[in-house]
């Protein structure tokens, strides 16, 4: 029997069903926000993807499905399937002059790319991105409008509370002082670095730092080490373009966290990078990357354009839907009298709790039946609880019960 190809999958029945939502959602989301959606080939020359995603990557030097076509002709090309759509968009952004149209010119896609990785949970050879790419705007409020689609599109699929994490890489002036200054003082722990990092060192300091590799991560946490990785290297401008960043997501509610150590794995962003994360997800924990990459057009031949865009992993957004929908609730708060079943609800979800109610009333049993199927904790108020100041609290996992007098103390188990 033919089997699939390691790291590949079908999607078939229930699943394609989820997949349709996710995309339905996609859609939605991007569209209202004045994203098109662009359709660029799976396969693309080789050399735009050794130019464009830069060959000092792991994508380039480890991972990429490339292959001659036209055999021993003389025309025989390199192609490759592609590992990641930033470069085809930009391909097709310069060749048919988008450039022209009046800024800000915004895509979205999705499809499926291909890296020759070790698969395993969350990482696999043909897998599918969901992203955006705008171009043409080089104000921060380009960089805030592509992480709230990203961050609106996650809520759509229930996904509301993950973690953004924000770095700014500075320009190419403020990069070059601290690859400079990394490279110094790795100098002396050369040799106890990885071979990757070996080669990092010479084509792209500033990736050493995105490494995983435990003895590195050691050197990084040498303190003279780790003094310069986490000295504040961008200038006044690039400083003042993160700043307007930050103020942006604080107006629109989006909450971030800043991670110095933040470099990404491609070599052409510059100023704002981002992740999305999810500890859910375990140690492949990134749904969505992404960054401003205003030197990338005019490095594959366009005039100067500013742009910043994302890619998301769908199968990791699959599996964190998935975990999510089966994840228990907090609090099941189980009562007869709705008022105060509803009141409480409400001061539990004051407190980020995840919290839900019967709103019709129904029987204790029928209650308490749905909250063990849908919740961690059964918070009973009978009468005597409603009268008498206290509440009654069934672990709904061991099934014992106990009285706790104080709503502190119900937040706290
Ligand atoms: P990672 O550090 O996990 O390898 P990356 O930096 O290589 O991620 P990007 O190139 O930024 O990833 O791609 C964006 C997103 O695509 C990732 O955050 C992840 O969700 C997803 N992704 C990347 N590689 C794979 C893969 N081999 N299988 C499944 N999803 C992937
Ligand atoms: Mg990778």
């Amino acid at each position: 029997m033919i089997k699939a190809q390691r790291g590949t999958k079908d999607i078939f029945g229930e699943e394609s069903l989820t997949w349709q939502w996710i995309l339905d959602n996609a859609k939605n989301v991007f569209q209202n926000a004045c994203f098109s959606e662009i359709k660029t080939p799976i396969f693309e020359a080789t050399e735009l993807f050794a130019r464009g995603v830069g060959d000092s990557t792991d994508i380039v030097n480890k991972e990429m499905y490339t292959f001659c076509v036209g055999g021993a002709q003389k025309d025989s090309t390199s192609i490759t399937l592609r590992p990641e759509n930033t470069a085809g968009v930009v391909r097709a952004f310069i060749e048919h002059n988008i450039v022209r149209q009046s800024p800000p010119q915004k895509f979205w896609y999705f499809g499926p790319m291909f890296r020759y990785e070790r698969p395993q949970a969350g990482r696999q050879r043909q897998f599918h991105q969901i992203g955006v790419e705008m171009f043409g705007i080089k104000d921060a409020a380009a960089d805030a409008e592509v992480i709230m689609a990203a961050v609106n599109f996650l809520k759509s699929v229930g996904l509301g509370n993950l973690e953004v994490e924000l770095n700014s890489l500075g320009c190419t002036k403020c990069k070059n002082d601290y690859k400079n200054s990394i490279k110094e003082i790795l100098k002396p722990h050369l040799e106890n670095l990885c071979d990757d990092c070996k080669m990092r060192y010479e084509k792209n300091p500033l990736r050493i730092l995105d490494c995983k590799d435990e003895n590195c991560q050691k050197i990084f946490e040498l303190p003279e080490v780790k003094e310069v990785i986490m000295k504040d290297y961008i200038c006044d401008e690039c400083s003042s373009h993160f700043e307007q960043v930050t103020n942006y997501l604080d107006s629109l509610n989006i909450k971030y966290s800043r991670n110095k150590l933040l470099v990404r794995g491609l070599d052409y962003y510059n100023r704002t990078v981002f992740e999305i994360k999810s500890s859910l997800l375990g140690s492949q924990s990134a749904v969505c990357g992404g960054g401003r990459y205003d030197g990338l057009v005019e490095m594959l031949g366009g005039q100067p354009t500013p742009a910043v865009g994302f890619a998301m992993g769908v199968e990791r957004l699959f599996t964190l839907v998935e975990k999510i929908q089966a994840q228990k609730i907090d609090y099941f708060v189980v009562s007869s009298n709705t008022i105060e079943a509803m009141k409480l609800a409400q001061k539990l979800r004051q407190e980020n709790k995840v919290a839900d109610f019967d709103m019709s009333a129904r029987k204790f049993a029928k209650q308490l039946e749905k909250a063990s199927k849908i919740a961690k904790l059964a918070v009973i108020l009978g009468e005597d609880e409603i009268n008498q100041g206290f509440y009654s609290v069934k672990n709904l996992e061991n099934g014992e019960q106990i009285k706790i007098s104080t709503f502190e103390e119900l937040i706290k188990i």
